[in-house]
């Protein structure tokens, strides 16, 4: 398209143009799958809420351990077994430990594993540090036990044993500790805030699934019980446990609910290295001021408190938002009833009259001008699609059928027909205007009534005996299929070809001041005469200009209004 094509599309609009389909059965169809989608629309806007807007939540946690132990002559209270975590929303209590009492700086034998078991001096380098070690070696094979000699090293002495934890787990009471999680949570979009502890807050209560689930106090031996884990055999290693809290709160004051969901899983791997440890020691200074330690290596268990969710509030920008983009759903009724009709076409249980007109008027072939060509034989009912090059005698050239003669014939009536009518007896004006008389004269011309005469110059291609020899491909046709007597014969040809009366009239019809005495107009009358031949056998249609005259008519129009030269241009070919 160039600028003023551009410019053009400027100053119009393209309206879409439909096919009207008169069933009952489609009507309903359609009826009944638009409701289907409309429905289905609202459902999704309900279920997934899409008239709310969205917002994620903010929150805070801070949690209070409670509970006392009493054991190995101690008491355990929340000093001794809460260690702070350096993580945010993460509490930590001791379930198990290891004492290493009275530690100093100086040389010792290292615990006995593997690689600092020794027999001689040889055996251990000065300086030397393994991965699992607990200090620098000395260079020297001392004994550990009476059985056992290790390399000697410069560590925290006496080195921690490396053995495994208590089991049973020294705090495994710790299982009646509870925790108070106060989650603070805001919505900023909605300014919106709450807490997770109930207004009327029993504070004696504990958190149950079923019987209180709004209770923010938990019990350690019940939130693994949610977590489908063994208290007893956590507390030996230790592990880390998550504490979900779920908010999704619906704000509309009309159908408010904003509650937290309290859920519980085992983050760490249970098959591999589960457990979860860490080592701190306390210093004292010794009288002499030499520094002394105790190393404890705990086990516990970590409680991460996770807080997620939404809040959601109606707002009609997004439902509005959300439904317009959801209308496009409504064009999958259309692509689903032209399915089905494409489908009953194409398996041919539909061969309903019905069908095939919705067909005819659905789909527009559109033909290069430039490779087509039509013909129209008077012994059959139909017009014949000739495609180019041609590589034999138009005659003889194989086509396909594009339609009957009844339809062309319904948009013949043109002009002069009707003028010729007026000036004729009435039967024959019927005749012009009625499809079956129409037919009727297809019979008749149709008949091989007579041979007709052959003349000695006749060409093969001929069937009427009337035709002219050429050289061209495209001009080798005759007005018959097979042999008989030639269109120009006929009462119609006379009258509505050739006939002076009729293409007088329209030319006046036209013009009506034209000077009919004037020289050019032989020439008017002659490609009139063309004309009303092909809208005569051919209806119009776009590619009339494509439709071929038979030679003999051709060749009976030249002679009737005869050029001053004898020279046509003939059918263009292009
Ligand atoms: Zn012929
Ligand atoms: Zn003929």
């Amino acid at each position: 398209m160039g600028v003023s094509g551009w410019l053009e599309s400027l100053t119009q609009y393209d309206s879409q143009k439909y096919i009207r389909l008169q069933s009952v059965t489609w009507g309903w169809v359609k009826c009944f799958l638009s409701l289907t989608v409309a429905l289905s629309i609202c459902c999704i806007v309900i279920i997934y809420r899409l008239h709310q807007e969205m917002d994620e939540v903010n929150s805070s946690v801070r949690t209070s351990v409670k509970g006392v132990a009493y054991k190995d002559n101690r008491i355990w209270d929340t000093a001794e077994y809460t260690i702070p975590m350096q993580a945010v929303n993460s509490f930590f209590v001791m379930t198990n430990i290891i004492k290493t009492e009275n530690q100093l700086e100086q040389r010792c034998p290292e615990y006995p594993f593997a690689k600092a078991i020794c027999s001689s001096d040889k055996s251990c380098e000065k300086g030397s540090v393994d991965i699992h070690s607990h200090g620098i070696q000395t260079g020297k094979c001392v004994d550990y036990n009476t059985t056992v000699k290790t390399c000697e090293v410069m560590a925290w002495c006496p080195v921690e044993p490396m053995e495994n934890p208590p089991d049973p787990a020294v705090l495994r009471s710790s299982e009646d500790f509870t925790v108070l999680i106060k989650n603070n949570i805001h919505f900023p979009k909605f300014n919106y805030t709450i807490l997770n502890i109930p207004q009327k807050l029993n504070t004696s209560c504990t958190y149950n699934k079923i019987t209180s689930p709004l209770c923010p106090i938990f019990r350690l031996g019940d939130i693994l019980q949610e977590a489908k884990e063994n208290f007893s055999e956590m507390a030996v290693k230790g592990g880390i446990i998550a504490i979900e809290i779920n908010w999704d709160c619906n704000l509309d004051s009309w159908s408010y609910d904003c509650h937290p969901k309290y859920g519980f899983r085992r983050l760490d791997d249970k098959r591999i290295n589960p457990g979860f440890h860490f080592r701190y020691a306390r210093y004292y200074k010794l009288p002499y001021g030499k520094e002394q330690r105790t190393l404890f290596k705990v086990y516990g268990i970590r409680f991460d408190v996770l807080v997620f969710g939404t809040g959601r509030k109606f707002n009609s920008i997004e439902l509005l938002k959300n439904i317009g983009s959801m209308l496009s759903y409504f064009g999958l009724v259309a692509t689903a009833i032209e399915f089905a009709i494409c489908i009953g076409n194409c398996s041919g249980c539909c061969t309903s009259p019905l069908y095939q007109i919705y067909n005819r008027k659905k789909y527009e072939t559109v033909l290069n001008p430039r490779q087509v060509m039509y013909v129209s034989y008077v012994d059959e009912p139909h017009i014949t699609l000739i495609k180019e090059p041609l590589k034999k005698s138009l005659q003889r050239a194989q086509g396909s059928i594009v339609e009957s003669h009844s339809v062309k014939f319904g948009d013949a009536g043109g002009c002069c027909t009707s003028e010729y009518s007026e000036n004729d007896s009435n039967e024959e004006s019927e005749a012009m205007h009625t499809p079956y008389n129409h037919d009727n004269e297809e019979y008749e011309l149709g008949q091989p009534l007579r041979q007709g005469a052959s003349s000695p110059d006749c060409p093969e291609w001929c069937c009427c005996g009337t035709c002219q020899p050429t050289q061209k491909y495209h001009e080798q046709l005759c007005c018959r299929k097979k042999k008989g007597q030639c269109i120009t014969t006929s009462h119609w040809f006379q009258q509505l070809v050739l006939s002076s009366h009729t293409l007088n009239k329209a030319l006046l019809y036209k013009d009506p001041f034209l000077d009919l005495t004037d020289s050019s107009i032989n020439t008017q009358l002659r490609h009139l005469a063309y004309k009303q031949y092909i809208h005569w056998r051919f209806g119009s249609f776009d590619l009339e200009d494509r439709a071929v005259i038979p030679s003999c008519c051709r060749w009976k129009i030249r002679d009737t209004y005869p050029k001053a030269v004898n020279n046509y241009t003939g059918f263009e070919t292009e």
